[in-house]
């Protein structure tokens, strides 16, 4: 026997189930459960997604069976109607509806009224007593059929309709008499005739096939692949269609139509939202020909209706156990659902209805925090365009989603000028440059949002506003910047400095002109959802680890980060980077003082004076984070990352260093490396300057000895990076702890501490055994593990890694979300390796990845003891750490 493709649905029963959604599409799977559970459901049948699938593959040919079996059905449902589609008397009427597994509202094909034709508009106007209903479903559905099926152009039939309407003298369609929609019948029969070359088909079941194919042929229209592809849904294999007899909601003043939400979906209340017209049909609602009312007048204008309406809210909320989005019909006074489906909405609405229904008793906190998603949560730290404004506006240009929440302000070319205009003019700004780097921090720090033209999800413009927490798109490949004129162009249209921008960096859209922003509000809710998350992740039995519980730690590098983290949960820092404390004015001077110093005396006495600076820093981060554990990671970038290039800065230079221009030239073009990024920098630095290292140390271990002496609790563990042989970390480590050692002696007093490294080179990863006999803890730099598995520069992937993801060379940005598939091996033989030499090695992951949901749940199977994020990523990572343990409980 064949494979069975349609399910039957109506009559209080139904051949498929709820849980069939791959099968049957979400709205047939919903139609017939609500079938089952006696909503009210016009009867009808679902042809699956299989058999669009086979559609495709066949050359778009049915197989004999299906033919069959839609036959079969059809005839089915003709009898439980008692009505015959076609028929003279009373004829059955059908919608052919479609509806995939994933919800893509409105990108596919509907036909309403199929079943029309000469004969059957007389059956109708017979049984309805209503002529003039009855002519208009029939010039409906041949519009519909035309448009959908054929492919006629939508304006031809709007001008015969108007021509109709122009010869009476009339504007409205309600204006239209029985002889009039006779009239527009006929002109749309010859607008039809044109189009296709024959006419119209009165063949019922013809016009069924062909509505059918044109459902399946919505699969890849160039709308619903897009929304597909913006919405990253994959792995479908295409629409069922929904075969429906039809209701009327335009039978009169007592029939209407409408579409509701069981709670409100942009803030979560428990309120019944939703819109409706009466003496309409379905389409009119959404075609914005009338202005639909609100719900509530209902409550007023027929209470008798309001309340069957609130009554199945109620029954599907409890039966979906999740707020619907539903669709419903009545007519003549009879309530119809048309669809119904877990409807979409905002973060905040996500978290209130989550919360709400645990207090209602309807899930439990454990499904609270499944419905969440991690993309929802981060929604309600950042303001957000304000929905109502931003359909109207149309997106100038399109970028990678660097950093979340949106911002709106002036443009500016450079870091310079950005503070300026805040500072001294008081002025909003977006800092838009074609990339950035350390030396545009501060202007960085002051503007509202971050725009670059190249760069990709690990470049820094992109870390940086995520460790500050602000919106950032980089990458936006359609900004051509003009830093010398001060102008961006976007496909044409020059823009000056100062022009208002307003850029969306969840989505990494930007606006022309500024936007009205909101910020969502949660109060307690969002307090007890993570708790309920913490409870999750923290309980977590994980068999075999030292430490059952998989901790969140945040990236910091200054004591207000390292708050602001805190507060949002962090358990400790993950990665404290050391160098981003030279760039602050008052060391980057020293900090070059030492890098081009003639000898190692003049180096000695140069770190003498970053020493006190740098323990500043360390003395600020330890009582920030007391009684949490802070792992500080020694001097990584190349030197030449912190040296002056310009004329006039050399100058400076030379006058405080008392080295010669020329010299000090000679001594910056000899640090000068083709691939800085592979070349002199990490542990290397410290093998080569060992001074550098043992004045980080001592920095960090007095600073460490200090705070312990106020009584605060600190555990530093000192990071070395970049290790790639065993022999760099055991000489690093010998030399580390003669400093310790020397701090200690001299405080007269010790602290607990910790020497471990980073896994950042694959070499380290695949020799983890011997790297742990001397690192007590591992951190993956997965950005760098990531650019040197793929042989990729991570600051230049511009230029072709879009193109990559695009046509699926990768599935995903291997700097955003960690590829788990190769990066992921080394990260697992890491591990294994790593405990088998030292079965308590502290392991974590400090990359960007820390705080990406699929990465956290790949840490936590693979048994990472932490993940490490920025700071505003925290309670993202968790919620993706509880979600990652009931997935895998
Ligand atoms: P979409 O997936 O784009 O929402 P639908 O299949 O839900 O498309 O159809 C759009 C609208 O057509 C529905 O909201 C409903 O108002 C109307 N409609 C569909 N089928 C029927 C039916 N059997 N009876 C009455 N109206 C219908
Ligand atoms: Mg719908
Ligand atoms: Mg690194």
């Amino acid at each position: 026997m064949a494979e069975k493709n349609v399910y039957f649905f109506g009559g209080g029963k139904a051949e498929g189930t709820a849980d069939m959604r791959e099968l049957l599409g979400g709205k047939g799977a919903n139609l017939a459960d609500m079938s089952s559970a006696g909503v009210p459901v016009p009867a009808g049948f679902t042809i699956s997604t299989r058999a669009c699938a086979a559609y495709y593959e066949n050359n778009k040919q049915h197989p004999e069976s299906l033919q069959k079996e839609v036959a079969e059905h059809l005839a089915r449902l003709e009898k439980l109607m008692g009505k015959k589609l076609g028929d003279a008397n009373d004829p059955l009427l059908v919608s052919v509806r479609s509806g995939a597994a994933a919800s893509m509202p409105g990108m596919m094909d509907t036909v309403l009224n199929l079943g029309m034709n000469d004969k059957a508009v007389e059956g109708l106007a017979k049984v309805s007593g209503n002529d003039r209903f009855a002519w208009d479903a029939y010039r409906r559905f041949l519009q519909m059929f035309g448009d959908v099926v054929k492919g006629c152009d939508h304006e031809k039939f709007e001008e015969a309709l108007n021509s109709v309407k122009a010869e009476k003298g009339v504007e409205e369609d309600l204006d239209l008499d029985t002889e009039d929609l006779k009239k527009v019948v006929e002109k749309y029969k010859a607008v039809y005739r044109d189009h296709v070359g024959t006419d119209f088909p009165q063949d019922p079941v013809e016009q069924l096939w062909g509505s059918i194919n044109a459902v399946f042929g919505s699969w890849h229209n160039p709308r619903a692949e897009k929304y597909r592809r913006l919405n990253n849904i994959k792995g479908l294999i295409g629409t069922a269609v929904n075969v429906q007899s039809m209701v009327y909601g335009n039978l009169g003043d007592t029939s209407g139509t409408g579409v509701c939400f069981t709670r409100d979906a942009s803030t979560g209340e428990n309120y019944f939202y939703g819109e409706y017209l009466m003496n309409a049909q379905g389409e009119d609602v959404v075609a914005g020909i009338r202005t639909p009312q609100p719900l509530q007048s209902l409550a007023d204008a027929n209470p008798e209706m309001y309340k069957q309406l609130d009554d199945i809210r109620s029954k599907l909320e409890k039966h979906y156990r999740d707020m619907q989005d539903l669709e419903f019909t009545i007519q003549q006074g009879t309530l119809y659902i048309l669809q119904t489906r877990n409807g979409k909405r905002t973060g905040l609405a996500a978290i209130k209805i989550a919360v709400d229904m645990v207090a209602e008793g309807l899930i439990t906190k454990e499904e609270a925090v499944t419905r969440v998603t991690p993309e929802q949560l981060d929604q309600v730290f950042h303001p957000m365009i304000d929905p109502a404004a931003r359909k109207s506006a149309p997106v100038i240009a399109k970028g990678l989603n660097a950093s979340p929440g949106a911002a709106a302000g002036e443009i500016v070319f450079t870091a310079d000028e950005a503070e300026d205009w805040v500072k001294n003019k008081g002025k909003k700004v977006l800092l838009v440059r074609r990339e950035t780097s350390p030396e545009d921090i501060g202007g960085m720090h002051v503007a509202e949002g971050i725009l670059t033209s190249t760069g990709g999800m690990t470049s820094h413009a992109a870390v940086v506003a995520r460790g500050m927490g602000k919106p950032s798109i980089v990458g936006c490949k359609a900004l051509q910047i003009d830093h010398a004129k001060k102008t961006l162009t976007v496909e044409g249209k020059v823009y000056k400095e100062g022009d208002f921008f307003t850029m969306d960096g969840t989505a990494g859209e930007v606006f022309e002109g500024t936007l009205p922003l909101i910020k969502p509000e949660l109060k307690g809710e969002l307090d007890e959802f993570l708790a309920w998350a913490d409870e999750i992740r923290t309980t977590a039995n994980r068999p075999g680890l030292t430490d059952q519980v998989f901790r969140i730690r945040t990236n910091a590098d200054t004591p207000g980060d390292a708050t602001v983290a805190r507060n949002y949960g962090a358990q400790g820092i993950g990665l404290c980077r050391t160098e981003h404390m030279f760039f602050e004015e008052d060391k980057i001077a020293t900090f070059r003082e030492m890098i081009v110093a003639k000898d190692v005396e003049a180096r000695k006495a140069a770190l003498a004076k970053l020493m006190p600076l740098q323990k500043k820093d360390f003395v600020g981060i330890f009582e920030a984070m007391a009684g949490l554990p802070v792992t500080i990671r020694l001097l990584d970038p190349p030197l030449h990352e912190f040296v002056p290039h310009e004329a006039a800065q050399i100058e400076q230079l030379a006058k405080s260093t008392g080295v010669s221009v020329d010299e000090l030239k000679r001594k910056i073009e000899s640090l000068h490396e083709l691939n800085p990024m592979l070349g002199h920098r990490g542990c290397r630095l410290g093998i080569t300057y060992p001074e550098v290292y043992d004045m980080q140390v001592e920095a960090i271990m007095s600073a460490a000895v200090e705070v312990a002496k106020k009584g605060m609790e600190v555990e530093p563990e000192i990071m070395i990076p970049l290790v790639g042989a065993v022999k760099e970390l055991s000489i690093l480590k010998a030399n580390a702890e003669k400093v310790v050692a020397r701090v200690f002696e001299e405080a007269g007093t010790t602290t607990a501490y910790k020497i471990g490294t980073m896994i950042e080179i694959p070499r380290a990863a695949l020799t983890a055994d011997e790297v742990a006999q001397e690192a007590e803890f591992f951190s993956f730099g997965t950005n760098d593990l990531t650019q040197m598995t793929f042989g990729y520069s991570r600051d230049d992937v511009g230029t072709f890694l879009p193109q990559y993801v695009e046509d699926e060379i990768l599935e995903h940005d291997p700097f955003a979300v960690l590829d788990q598939t190769g990066v992921g091996q080394l990260v697992e033989i890491g591990v294994e390796r790593g405990r088998k030499a030292r079965p308590d090695l502290k392991v974590g992951i400090c990359g960007e990845h820390g705080g990406e949901p699929s990465s956290v749940e790949f840490c936590y199977r693979t048994g990472l003891n932490y993940v490490s994020c920025s700071p505003y990523r925290v309670p993202i990572a968790r919620l993706a750490a509880a979600h990652a343990v009931l997935k895998n409980r």
